[in-house]
């Protein structure tokens, strides 16, 4: 007979998968975590949700514990932020047992020690689907948080990694008939990598906290860069120009679209790169690529900061291309 384990034992053993529990008084084991009083931290706070963010049939729950984490490290990272700490409100379906809580335990866990982060504890909630919602909080860099709000007219525009795989990669998850999962089919490989960024996304903490003291205004790329580019622009009250031809696109991605501009613009409308975007001065560049080759991440100079409102993205005839939408999950 199967005894449907209490919330305190399912928290327990996703903590104890998590692997990465700091010893009490820090948590977990107590009514709350105990953290030691320290300098300016930054906090945020994101959830995963089943059916909205990710589908147990196309995600491992080891998948989800990890990207739960990840979306959440990628907003510290585009403060510069040193993540420390999390905690995790799990909401789980009938039917999820101790087995699954473990899985998703360790595949949090795995990310939380790649990065230094402590496990401080949990609630577990029935709900109608699997959910994750996690805080996390970290350090503030020395020299100030990066904010959206410091580009000005003059900075160059620059972005990390590569743009659009993630989109790609959940074309090819969700969508498989879909041309550009087709054009995928002759390269397994290349397809995998992309499934791998929609499923396990890496976040440019390191990139972050190497920029803090170089650049203007940074945010990272969840709603696709269109529209955080466009945020970061009102944020700072300034206009982005990025010209289409200058994104950093994958093998995988001018593989799958036909046509550099439509590739880009693919790029440019996708989202969930959890890349940063980022500005400078142009003075700056060569602290910005040697960040980049410090923290072994791809950066690329991809457009200007220009007087006036919103963001134009430019083609590779210099047109103004109109219309790019964010990026909504799985709608
Ligand atoms: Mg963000």
């Amino acid at each position: 007979v199967h005894r449907v384990p209490s919330e305190s034992e399912l928290i327990e053993a996703f903590v104890r998968a998590s692997g990465a529990a700091p010893r009490p008084p820090l948590g977990p084991g107590d009514d709350a975590s105990v953290l030691p009083a320290q300098g300016p931290s930054c906090v945020t706070v994101d959830a995963l949700l089943e059916g909205v963010h990710f589908r147990r049939s196309t995600f491992s729950l080891p998948d989800v514990g990890a990207k739960a984490l990840a979306v959440n490290l990628s907003d510290l990272a585009a403060m510069g932020a040193r993540p420390r700490w999390c905690l995790v409100a799990l909401g789980i379906p009938r039917g999820f047992g101790l087995t699954e809580a473990k899985s998703l335990g360790r595949g949090l866990g795995s990310l939380a020690r790649g990065n230094g982060v402590a496990v401080l504890g949990g609630n577990v909630t029935r709900a109608p689907g699997l959910s994750l919602t996690v805080t996390v909080g970290g350090d503030a860099p020395p020299a100030g948080p990066l904010l959206r709000s410091g580009a000005r007219a003059g900075d160059e525009v620059w972005v990390s990694g590569t743009l659009g795989d993630a989109r790609l990669g959940l074309a090819c998850l969700e969508r498989p008939r879909d041309a550009a999962a087709r054009r995928l089919g002759a390269h397994p490989g290349l397809a995998r990598a992309a499934v791998r960024r929609q499923q396990r996304p890496t976040a440019r903490v390191s990139l972050g906290r190497a920029l803090t003291p170089i650049a203007t205004a940074c945010i990272d790329l969840s709603d696709g860069l269109a529209q955080d580019a466009s945020h970061l622009a009102r944020a700072s009250g300034v206009r982005l120009r990025i010209t289409l031809e200058h994104l950093p696109l994958s093998r995988a991605l001018r593989l799958a679209i036909a046509g550099a501009d439509r590739a880009a613009q693919f790029a440019a409308a996708g989202g969930e790169d959890y890349e940063l975007l980022f500005t400078a001065r142009p003075s700056a560049a060569r602290r910005v690529r040697s960040a980049g080759r410090r923290t072994a991440t791809p950066v690329t100079a991809i457009g200007r900061v220009v007087r006036g409102h919103g963001v134009l993205l430019f083609d590779s005839i210099g047109r103004a291309v109109s219309g790019l939408e964010g990026f909504d999950h799985l709608a």
